[in-house]
C-alpha cells in the first residue's frame, strides 16, 4: 500500500474502500469528496466546505494527495506531447497526449515495463518492474490536465501506453471507475478504451465488472505459429480461445470491439493473412485498426510498403469490415505505439 506517514494516497482510492473506511457516513458524502477532488481539482480536505469539520479532520488524518511528478515533456512536430513521469519511488513511466480538432486523447501507462515480451514492442525490453497503483494511473490524466490549458483538457483516454492493463486488473478497474463516474472525473465510457494482448481469463473477469468501456484487442497475427513468436502469451491463450471469448462478450447495443493489428513486413501482412483475419472476425462486432509497425533502434521488423498496407485494408473493406490505417502519432519523439520505454531523458523541446 502507498503510504506517507502511514497515510494513503486519496487519488485512486476506490469508493468501496472509502465506504468501508467511513462506514458511519452516508454514501453521498463520498460522492461529495470525489466531486471536490476529481471535478474541482481540490487537494486540501480543509477546503471541502460542505463536509463537517470532524469529517475533514478524519480524512486529513488518513489520506494525503499525490500526483505523478512531471519530469520531462517532449513535443512532437504533430503537436503531441510525451510526458515522462517520476513516481514516488523514482520509477519512470510515460504517457502521450495527442490533440486533434475534435478530441484530446491521452495514451497512458498501467505498469512500469511489461512482462509479456512481445517481440515488436520496445516496452518489452524493460521487463516488468512493478504495477502502477490506481492513483498513479488516473494521476497521469490529472497531472496532464493541470499542466495544460482548460481548452486542451483530455476528452478521451486509451490504455495503450507501457504495460498490459489486464495484468494489473484491480488498480486498472479502480482507475476506470473513477474516470467514468459522474461524481468523479466524468468521462463517458464511450471515450475510454483499454487495450489488451488478449489475456482471456482476465477478459472474463473484466466482463463481470460491468464497466462498459471499449475493449481493444491486439491480435497482430492470424496463425498461432506466427502469433506465438510475436506474442508469447498466445501459447497460453491461442487465437481461437481469444476469438471465442470476444464472441461471448456482452457488448452494449451500438458498441463494438477494436481489433488492433500491427503490420510487419513479410510476417503478418500477406494477402492470405488478410483473408484469414476476415474469417476469424466474422460475426464479431468490431472495427479493425491497422498499425504499420513503428521502428525503434534495436527492432528487427519493418513496416510493409504502403501499397501492401492499402491492399490489406481494401480486402477487409471488401468483406464489409470497418478497417482503418492508424495514423502514426509522435513517431519523431518515440511516442508512438510500442515505442514507450521511459529511458530517454533528453532535454525538453517544450
Ligand atoms: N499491452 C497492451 C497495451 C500496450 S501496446 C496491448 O498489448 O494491447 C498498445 C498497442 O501498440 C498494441 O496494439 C500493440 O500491439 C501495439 N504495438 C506495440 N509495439 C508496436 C510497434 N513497435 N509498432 C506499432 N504498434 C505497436
Amino acid at each position: 500500500m502507498e503510504t506517507e506517514n502511514n497515510k494513503k494516497n486519496f487519488i485512486g482510492t476506490s469508493e468501496t474502500y472509502l465506504r468501508d473506511e467511513f462506514s458511519a457516513w452516508e454514501p453521498y458524502r463520498i460522492h461529495q469528496i470525489f466531486n471536490w477532488v476529481y471535478h474541482y481539482g481540490c487537494r486540501d480536505f480543509s477546503e471541502m466546505t460542505n463536509l463537517s469539520k470532524v469529517m475533514r479532520a478524519q480524512l486529513a488524518d488518513r489520506f494525503y494527495f499525490s500526483l505523478p511528478h512531471i519530469q520531462n515533456k517532449t513535443r512532437s512536430l504533430d503537436g503531441s506531447i510525451k510526458y515522462l513521469f517520476k513516481l514516488d519511488d523514482g520509477a519512470l513511466v510515460e504517457s502521450v497526449w495527442m490533440p486533434s480538432d475534435s478530441r484530446k486523447t491521452l495514451c497512458l501507462s498501467t505498469q512500469v515495463g511489461c512482462r509479456l515480451n512481445c517481440s515488436f514492442c520496445l516496452t518489452a525490453s524493460l521487463g516488468l518492474k512493478r504495477n502502477l497503483a490506481a492513483g498513479e494511473i488516473i494521476g497521469q490524466c490529472m497531472a496532464i490536465n493541470e499542466d495544460l490549458n482548460e481548452n486542451d483538457s483530455i476528452t478521451n483516454v486509451v490504455f495503450m501506453g507501457m504495460g498490459e492493463p489486464l495484468d494489473n486488473l484491480g488498480p486498472v478497474i479502480d482507475a476506470l471507475r473513477l474516470m467514468t463516474a459522474p461524481e468523479a472525473m466524468r468521462l463517458s465510457t464511450r471515450k475510454v478504451t483499454v487495450s489488451t494482448s488478449g489475456l482471456v481469463d482476465k477478459i472474463n473477469e473484466f466482463k463481470k465488472e460491468n464497466i462498459h468501456i471499449n475493449l481493444a484487442i491486439s491480435l497482430n497475427a492470424t496463425e498461432d505459429e506466427t502469433r506465438d513468436r510475436l506474442m508469447p502469451i498466445n501459447k497460453k491463450y491461442p487465437i481461437k480461445a481469444l476469438m471465442d471469448c470476444l464472441r461471448s462478450y456482452p457488448l452494449k447495443p451500438q458498441r463494438r470491439h477494436t481489433i488492433e493489428y500491427v503490420l510487419l513486413d513479410g510476417i503478418n501482412d500477406t494477402d492470405a493473412d488478410a483473408r484469414r483475419l476476415a474469417k476469424w472476425l466474422k460475426g464479431i462486432p468490431c472495427k479493425i485498426n491497422l498499425i504499420p509497425f513503428n521502428s525503434f533502434e534495436s527492432s528487427e521488423y519493418r513496416p510493409p510498403p504502403e501499397k501492401q498496407t492499402l491492399k490489406f485494408q481494401d480486402y477487409l473493406i471488401s468483406q464489409n469490415f470497418s478497417a482503418f490505417i492508424r495514423q502514426n502519432r509522435a513517431t519523431d519523439i518515440l511516442g508512438a505505439c510500442g515505442q514507450l520505454a521511459a529511458e530517454s531523458q533528453k532535454p525538453s523541446y517544450v
